[in-house]
């Protein structure tokens, strides 16, 4: 079992260490901003080491909005980001599902996204996987509400698209975490990545700040059960530091086993 956590791009194997973790994940560019990733010094040893590497894509992307200005561009950076991702090794690269607007036909998002596909084909490829991750809020998301992960999947299954279960985002987002996995599977045939994340918030709040395990609303055994059903590696996206996340981290192991 490989169990690891979301830290800072400046040094991320050393902050693996820091932490005892088999994995990481970060970002290769500023989250809010549209900028590609600058070339990394440490490209080799990431490339060269045991410690899993996943990237975070901007949360900027909205590949699913109806308006051209965002999406042409989230496109773009979604693309360049994979590509960069796969030049350190990354075992994949993990992007929110995005939403549009009040008032616009939700299907055009679904369909924005099986677009996103086509064009990373027309491209030549993506050259890892692409992890579409749930969200915690708005009306109008396409990975919130697992009725619409399922019209998700209708239109993306076909490209191979992989999923990351956020435990936090679908506790605020109001899926219930007990046999959540089977939910998922049903759905998408498949869980890549579960970001183990507590969450400040009560069920279906809609609210997005993630907690330490077992410091938030959510039963940590309900965590633990979803990392053991789904067979998938684990990160934590928790506050504290060094600290907090080992602490995170060394409760998964005890309680996951591995
Ligand atoms: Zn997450």
């Amino acid at each position: 079992m490989r169990i690891g956590a979301h830290v800072d791009p400046a040094n991320p194997l050393d902050a693996a260490a820091a932490r005892g973790a088999d994995a990481v994940q970060f970002f290769l560019a500023d989250p809010q901003g549209w900028k590609s990733p600058a070339t990394r010094p440490d490209a080799d040893a990431l490339r060269a080491s045991d410690v899993d590497i996943y990237i975070h894509a901007p949360y900027v992307i909205n590949v699913a909005t109806l308006n051209n200005r965002i999406r042409i561009p989230s496109r773009k950076l979604l693309v360049t980001h994979a590509r960069a991702a796969a030049e350190l090794g990354a075992k994949a690269l993990i992007v929110h599902g995005g939403h549009v607007t009040a008032g616009d036909d939700i299907a055009v998002g679904f369909d924005n996204w099986r677009k996103t596909f086509a064009y990373a084909e027309k491209e030549g490829g993506l050259p890892l996987p692409i992890l579409i991750e749930n969200t915690a809020g708005g009306d109008h998301a396409m990975a919130r509400r697992f009725d619409n992960l399922a019209r998700l999947w209708d239109a993306v299954g076909e490209f191979g698209a992989g999923f990351c279960l956020d435990t936090c985002h679908a506790h605020a987002g109001g899926e219930d975490l007990l046999g959540i996995v089977d939910r998922v599977k049903s759905i998408t045939g498949r869980i890549d990545l579960i970001h183990a994340n507590d969450s400040k918030d009560t069920f279906d709040s809609g609210r997005d700040r993630h907690d330490n395990l077992g410091s938030g609303k959510i039963d940590p055994e309900l965590v633990v059960a979803a990392i053991r059903a789904s067979g998938a590696p684990a990160i934590v996206e928790t506050p504290g530091g060094p600290e907090g996340q080992s602490a995170d981290i060394a409760l998964l192991r005890e309680k996951a086993g591995g």
